[in-house]
């Protein structure tokens, strides 16, 4: 039983990075990055696995809206509006805040709006009450006449998980042997569905600080993938990428991220993907990953999100004018 629809051509690539392995330290042979950052709509990333699950049982209930939540560069968000652009299907996206908030004219928001999506702005202070303003807004659009489908906030459903249980089959296809998949834990269903692919001992999660208890989330959802208890303890998850908080530029990470672009030319995003990195770099100094041993960082996407993030696009600039000087 399955209403999932294509959204993109699978695989996505599995590509070796000698280079940054030895720059890590392992050998030149130990790391690879997965690079759904390339997944072929709307500019890429992780959420298009989920949204073949969730958009396709939207589409089985004859929904003609969309509506999701996120933070307002939300990468999710932005792919949701590309998938109802692809689908024919109208999106409405519910953001905290403002239309005057910093940084709304960029980035991610830049897109939403070139893929037609509607903004529903649920004013200040609201981020915990995100899902009721989204259920109130469902009502309202079925008042005026509209089909709308909620999808839930990083499209991290048990259903929406599946698509990563896939992306996990896929991996393990091209590389049987794989021993550590490091990823950035947001919502939780990226790791979770990598967990009922490849199991607990071999998926390497790094908390973003998205939710409250990260090790909970996941182990909810794995279970409910999986149909077997997942205890909490069981997950690898570091925590220590986090910082100051969500969203918020953390040192370790833009060095992360440097790493990566001045070392292969891969471009990580200072929410999510960099903090996988960082915490991959953490990883190996603290003897958890070892040379000889098989890693892949997959690369979740997000560089849209880098162009809404004025910190950190400020102080790579500044690093670039600071090179010029010398
Ligand atoms: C959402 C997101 C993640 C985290 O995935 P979850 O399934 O929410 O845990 C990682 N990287 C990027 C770029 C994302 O947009």
């Amino acid at each position: 039983m399955s209403d999932k629809i294509a959204l993109s051509t699978w695989p996505t690539p599995l590509e070796p990075m000698p280079r940054l392995a030895v720059a890590l330290g392992l050998g030149q042979d130990d790391l690879w990055i997965k690079r759904d950052d390339l997944i072929g709509l709307g500019g890429g990333g992780n959420k298009v696995r989920k949204l073949e699950w969730t958009v396709g049982a939207a589409l089985a209930q004859g929904a003609d809206t969309l509506v999701t939540t996120g933070a307002a560069q939300s990468n999710h968000a932005r792919l949701t509006a590309a998938a109802g652009a692809r689908l024919g299907l109208d999106v409405v996206l519910v953001f905290p805040g403002t239309p005057g908030s910093a940084a709304n004219g960029s980035g991610n928001l830049v897109l939403d709006s070139l893929f037609g999506a509607r903004i529903f702005w649920a004013g200040d202070g609201v981020p915990s009450a995100l899902a009721d303003v989204a259920d109130d807004v469902c009502r309202q659009l079925r008042r005026d006449g509209a089909r709308p489908y909620l999808i839930p906030f990083g499209g991290s459903s048990p259903l929406g998980a599946r698509g990563y249980v896939e992306g996990g089959e896929e991996l393990h296809a091209q590389l049987p042997d794989v021993e550590h998949v490091v990823v950035a834990l947001g919502s939780g269903g990226t790791m979770a569905g990598l967990i009922g692919a490849l199991g607990e001992e071999r998926v390497l999660g790094v908390h973003c600080g998205a939710v409250a208890d990260p090790s909970a989330t996941v182990a909810d959802l794995a279970g409910a993938l999986t149909g077997r208890t997942v205890g909490p303890d069981s997950l690898r998850i570091r925590t220590d990428q986090v910082g100051a908080g969500y969203g918020v530029l953390y040192e370790p990470v833009l060095e992360a991220m440097r790493t990566a672009a001045v070392i292969e030319g891969i471009v990580l995003d200072p929410v999510y993907s960099g903090r996988a990195m960082a915490g991959l770099i953490a990883a190996v100094r603290s003897g958890d990953i070892r040379p000889g041993q098989r890693t892949v960082l997959l690369h979740t996407g997000g560089l849209p999100g880098l162009f809404g993030h004025a910190e950190t696009v400020g102080r790579t600039v500044t690093t670039l004018q600071s090179y010029k000087a010398v």
